[in-house]
């Protein structure tokens, strides 16, 4: 299908005022564009059913929102995030970052393709379908806009643990992939590594245990915790060794350092196996503690459902890993396993980055492949 012009104009005015409400996070309020969504997009009187979702992270309120049309037994997500990363530097964007400023077909802004862009093509989706008897009759379609998913995701927990996501057919989160389709996404797991040696004087470091020193020979056997193992789409895990800290004084033996590692890791490669080889490192006559501090599951969908076969097909798209973590990760476990599919507008190489844009086109190219798919699957 293709959407009409006075809906491509709408869209539009829709996201240039969704880019001009600022939603940095920290602090990541988000109130005003829930309003805004409320008030002058899915209008009660149109037949949209909205619910307010609050809550409170570092004493900040934060508001999440859930839009539902139709009444049909089968349920379709379609999420996106209203946060956006700070602005940075001021002096490195050639136009003020909230302007929404459009310049041959591009609109520049913070969130602009992270992903206020992708939030534009759902509601245009949601508006399509609205005015579907038979679609409504048969599906309810779920929007889902939180908030903090780019400092916690605690926004797409809540709603998860509210149940929201039960039972669905589908999710689809519109973060930039260019049209592509992200089917697979590494998880994370970061771990500190505690060491604890012998303090002594520097002029006898053979009376202590030098802590730092045993940092860096434990370092091969944390390359040892991965399994040789491989994924078709994301490829290998990762390791990086991103902080090392210890040693108070140049003639001091450090009793204490620490390393922190970033893992990658894909979906064949259990999170508890790499945590159990962690706590199995040994170094004597050292003492080492593991403590992790995030863990994030990988996510691989089915890419045999029927919508992404679609979606293929219509598209022309290829299947892509994304090495960002998404609010699928609150929303999709093996225990409560849902097929999703991450497809958005946007080129996911130029967020978080100064001078962030998106191409009107793919925003309206999103709307029309996601319905143009939907139809396919679920109006047979
Ligand atoms: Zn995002």
């Amino acid at each position: 299908m293709e959407i009409s012009n006075y809906q491509k104009e709408r869209l539009t005015n829709i996201l240039k005022k969704l880019i001009q409400i600022p939603t940095e996070n920290p602090p990541g309020k988000t109130e005003e564009v829930v309003n805004f969504l409320i008030n002058e997009v899915f209008r009660e009187e149109e037949g949209f059913h909205n619910e307010v979702i609050t809550h409170m992270k570092d004493g900040v309120e934060l508001h999440n929102l859930v839009t539902k049309i139709g009444s049909g037994k089968k349920k379709i997500v379609l999420s996106g995030h209203f946060d956006v990363v700070p602005v940075g530097d001021q002096t490195k964007w050639n136009h003020p970052p909230f302007s929404a400023k459009m310049v041959d077909g591009k609109i520049y802004g913070r969130g602009s393709a992270d992903m206020k862009g992708g939030i534009t093509s759902l509601i245009g989706v949601m508006k399509v379908l609205n005015s579907d008897p038979y679609f409504k009759e048969n599906y309810e379609l779920i929007f889902l806009g939180t908030a903090d998913e780019e400092a916690g995701m605690t926004g797409s927990e809540l709603l998860s643990k509210m149940g929201f996501i039960n039972n669905a057919d589908l999710i689809i989160i519109a973060e930039p992939t260019n049209l592509n389709i992200g089917v697979a996404g590494k998880g994370l797991l970061w771990a500190t590594i505690q060491v604890t040696g012998k303090s002594a004087h520097g002029s006898m470091p053979d009376k202590g245990h030098n802590a730092i020193e045993g940092v860096l020979k434990i370092i091969p056997q944390i390359y040892n915790c991965l399994e040789d193992k491989s994924n078709k789409t994301l490829g290998r895990s990762t390791i990086n060794i991103g902080k090392i800290y210890g040693g108070t004084k140049i003639n001091i033996v450090p009793d204490y350092a620490e390393l922190e590692i970033d893992f990658r890791l894909i979906p064949e490669q259990e999170h508890e196996k790499v945590i159990s080889n962690l706590r199995k490192i040994e170094l004597n006559p050292y003492s080492i503690n593991v403590k992790i501090t995030n863990s994030l599951q990988s996510l691989l969908t089915d890419v045999n459902h029927p919508f992404i076969q679609n979606l293929t097909n219509i598209t022309n798209s290829e299947f892509i890993g994304v090495s960002y973590a998404t609010d699928a990760c609150k929303y999709v476990n093996p225990t409560n396993f849902i097929p999703f599919v991450i497809f958005g507008p946007g080129d996911p190489n130029i967020v978080h980055k100064p001078n962030e844009w998106i191409q009107l086109e793919q925003v309206f190219h999103a709307t029309e492949f996601l319905i143009d798919a939907l139809t396919k699957t679920y109006l047979k």
